[in-house]
């Protein structure tokens, strides 16, 4: 399955810089900025949600001195790490939106355009 591949160069980005930089990531060979997928992001927080309930439920049930904080600790932990993991395996990597740019060449070509063009038609 090739994930974390770079859509120009198909050059593998590493799954830890992913992870760090995943908003914004660049490509280790042609340096395109790119970015992890919205969708992937949503499943890895999915996942991590799901893994965080789930050591929430193991954890409730043991009885100890710490049977009130445990749970809430174990499901934080859980929900960083196995949302960090699903997003360092699933990552789909796409080109980061280009930051936008101000052209005011093109603003100026186009309203300069046009009175100019008229202006010989006035008699
Ligand atoms: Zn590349």
């Amino acid at each position: 399955m090739a994930v974390r591949i770079c859509p120009h160069c198909k050059t593998e980005v590493t799954g830890p810089n992913i992870v760090a930089y995943s908003f914004g990531v660049e490509c280790p060979k042609c340096e395109t900025r790119l970015e992890v997928a919205p969708e992937t992001r949503t499943i890895s927080t999915f996942c991590g949600l799901a893994a965080g309930a789930i050591a929430w439920r193991l954890s409730i049930n043991s009885d100890g001195d710490l049977g009130g904080v445990l749970p809430t600790l174990y499901a934080f932990l859980a929900f960083g790490i196995v949302s960090s993991l699903v997003l360092m395996f699933t990552a789909n990597l796409r080109n980061a939106p280009v930051i936008p740019v101000a052209e005011p060449a093109h603003d100026l070509g186009a309203s300069g355009h046009g009175p100019l063009g008229h202006g010989g038609g006035h008699h």
